[in-house]
Formats: C-alpha cells, structure tokens, sequence
C-alpha cells in the first residue's frame, strides 16, 4: 500500500501531518481523535475501499467484455486518500453523508495544501471525475449495507478476493510463518514486514 503521511479530521474532514499521541487534537475544529479508533476506522475503511469499490470496479468492467470471465488479480492499493474519502463518507460519528456532503469534501481536499504532495495520476483523474466520484460514493454505501447492486458472477469475484486475503493473512499468523519471516528480517534479507491489521483496537 502507498502509505501517506496525512490523517484527515473525521469530524470537519480536513487534512494534517500525521501524529503518532494516542489522543490528539485536529489543528482546525480541534476535536479530541483517538489513535486506536482511527487506526480502526482505517481499517475498515481500506477493506471497503478494496472489495467494495477497487475490485468491484474491475470485474464489472471484465463482465461486460466477457459474461464468462473466471480469472482474479492481485491489484496494487490504491493510494490512502481514498480510504480518508470513504472513512469520511461511511463514519459511523458523522452518520452517511449525502452526495451533496461528499462534494464538497472533494472540493475542500483539491484545495488543500497537503494534496499537492500526493503524486497519484490515478487520484488526480478522480478529483476530476464527478460520475466517478458518484460511483465511488454508491459502491461504498452498498459496500457497507452489504448490498452490492450487481451481478452474481462480479460477486463471486469479490468474495474470492475477500476469502484469498482473509487466508494469507490467517497463514501470516501461524508461528512457523512468523518465525521464518522472523529470521529472514534478522538477516536483513528482508524489509521490516507489516500486517494491514490494526495493531491496537477490535476488529469492525
Ligand atoms: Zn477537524
């Protein structure tokens, strides 16, 4: 995943530079946030972002070329910001806000300061696609009432996507996995390895 240094205000959705206290302040409405619940909202947020929107996305646009297909990928994350941009629009604190909410959110984010160092083509696309942006809210929304308005077979394809990485991450846990990630780290043989899961909080 392309991590970014960026938090957003889950209550006046404004940007800032990450910030590592368990409780912190947003620098603009000033609103206590808690690190272990957003690490959590974030949480969600990427695993909506994923099936809900990324992947649901490419295999509808594989069922109307081919109704059969039956192949899966691996598609690289999309960057954080879109997991801020679905936190925002599914968070449980601001309740769903509507399209006319999301618009202007968008429009804050394009004029912030911090957004000029995300270097996404595929983000900066985004920004400027209203009927994309609609659909992005929609998939989302559907995401989280568990209703995905779509075919059968695109279904079938998300859940296999959610099953495949609910297994490597269970495979990840198992102690002879950790213990040989362990000794390659010590060999330096590889880079310091990081699980998507939370590290403090429950799972939602
Ligand atoms: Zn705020």
């Amino acid at each position: 995943m392309k991590e970014t240094n960026l938090k957003i205000c889950y209550c006046c959705f404004s940007l800032y530079k990450f910030n590592e206290a368990e409780i912190f302040n947003c620098p603009v409405c000033f609103e206590e946030q808690n690190q272990s619940q957003y690490i959590d909202y974030l949480y969600t947020s990427r695993k909506i972002v994923r099936y809900g929107y990324q992947y649901r996305d490419h295999y509808e646009k594989d069922f109307e070329i081919n109704p059969e297909f039956s192949w899966r990928y691996h598609l690289v994350e999309l960057n954080e910001i879109y997991n801020f941009i679905a936190l925002a629009i599914s968070n449980t604190i601001v309740g769903n806000i509507a399209w006319e909410g999301v618009k202007t959110l968008i429009k804050k984010i394009k004029n912030d300061p911090l957004i000029i160092e995300i270097q996404d083509d595929e983000f900066k696309k985004f920004l400027e696609d209203e009927k994309e942006q609609e659909k992005f809210v929609k998939y989302i929304h559907e995401f989280r009432n568990e209703k995905m308005n779509t075919h059968p077979k695109v279904l079938e394809a998300i859940v296999d996507e959610i099953e495949t990485h609910e297994k490597s991450e269970r495979l990840m846990q198992t102690p002879q996995i950790k213990e040989i990630i362990a000794r390659l780290e010590k060999m330096e043989k590889l880079p310091k390895l990081k699980s998507d899961k939370p590290k403090k909080g429950k799972k939602k």
